[in-house]
């Protein structure tokens, strides 16, 4: 299978990029109150892209306030020892305020609104003029005063390193390389995903030149799994069904295993990557039973547009990284539904 030739990688519009990145420096200088916030069930790339920018917007003699839907998982709070990060219902009603009354909104690693969840009407009725940094294919959903997007980067953390780029690297300090190379990290699934090419590692390479520790980093995102959470695995690979030859693999989670192994949501990281990993297999899906909702991932490999089939569900994502949420069900009659729905979309 033929993915990205190494060193293939370009920003997809140089020009656009930088004169988007000096509205961006202009707004964030006319503006005092800048809110930071980013999708539901943050991962290592969310998380990262918005420290990185608080870090920095800090550097520009601002005071940012970082407002999330979701709290930060386990394996990530180590990023965020200082607790920097709000979380919208902790305080509801201040966090509203906040929202309401802000000059400039950053909406990193998502380009909708509705992936904040409850926060997305706060942001739409809010006077602030919105930003969306992020590198998934486009939305029209929302209205951006800037968007800053390179769909070939493999991380939202990348922008944000040629962001810094343009103005001087020196912004990126020791705690800004962190924050950039978990993001990147984790969004490549460890430098293992097709947009990995050749300037991956050369803007990692220059992360650990600034102090960003690989190994330490690493250690602290995966070598981190708790017993409970192998044996909520081990539920999963046994769900696992194929379909179509062995070409396609779904696996279940239902909120009777969450109850059983006593873990949640943030467990299930790391399973559509595990699925992927079954010889043969071209496109796995992950269906997890939340309490008011279906999430679910889909995973492809080559040219499987796997966001188009995520369309289908109204969700979104990438070429072979995507995700819907739908309204609760049976799981496995959704599965049933979703195999026979994957059936008409291979055949096209
Ligand atoms: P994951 O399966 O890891 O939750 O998500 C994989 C990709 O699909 C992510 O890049 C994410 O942005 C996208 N994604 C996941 N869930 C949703 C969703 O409900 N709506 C949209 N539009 N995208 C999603
Ligand atoms: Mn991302």
């Amino acid at each position: 299978m033929k993915y990205f030739k190494a060193g293939q990688y370009k920003l997809i519009n140089p020009g656009k990029f930088k004169k988007n990145s000096k509205r961006i420096i202009n707004l964030i200088s006319e503006s005092k109150k800048i809110i930071l916030t980013t999708h539901i069930n943050p991962d290592g790339d969310a998380l990262g892209s918005e420290l990185a920018f608080y870090d920095y917007l800090k550097q520009m003699g601002k005071k940012p306030v970082i407002i999330n839907h979701s709290p930060t998982p386990d394996n990530f709070k180590f990023l965020d020892r200082k607790k920097i990060i709000r979380f919208y219902h902790r305080d509801r009603e201040e966090n509203n305020r906040l929202l309401k009354n802000a000059d400039l909104i950053f909406i990193l690693d998502t380009n909708q609104y509705s992936r904040t969840k409850c926060m997305a009407d706060p942001i739409r009725k809010s006077q602030a003029k919105k930003i969306c940094i992020d590198h998934h294919l486009g939305s029209n959903e929302n209205h951006y005063e800037v968007i800053l997007s390179d769909t070939n980067s493999p991380a939202t953390s990348s922008i944000l390193y040629e962001y810094f780029k343009l103005q001087n690297l020196n912004i990126i300090n020791r705690k800004i390389a962190t924050y950039l190379y978990a993001g990147i990290m984790t969004d490549t699934g460890s430098f293992r995903y097709p947009r990995t090419t050749e300037k991956t590692f050369s803007v990692c390479a220059d992360l650990v030149k600034r102090g960003a520790d690989p190994v330490w980093l690493y250690d602290e995102i995966y070598n981190n799994l708790n017993p409970e959470k192998i044996k909520l695995f081990g539920k999963f690979v046994t769900s696992i069904t194929y379909h179509f030859g062995g070409k396609l693999a779904v696996g279940v989670v239902t909120l009777q295993d969450f109850k059983d192994y006593h873990s949640d949501v943030q467990d299930v990281e790391g399973f559509s990557t595990f699925i992927m990993s079954i010889g043969g297999v071209e496109a796995g899906f992950v269906i997890v039973e939340l309490k008011d909702s279906l999430k679910c991932s889909f995973r492809s490999k080559g040219n499987i547009n796997i966001k188009a089939f995520a369309n289908l569900f109204n969700g979104g994502g990438h070429k072979n990284a995507a995700g819907a949420s739908l309204p609760h069900q049976n799981p496995f009659e959704f599965k049933k539904r979703l195999i026979s729905e994957y059936k008409k979309f291979y055949k096209k």
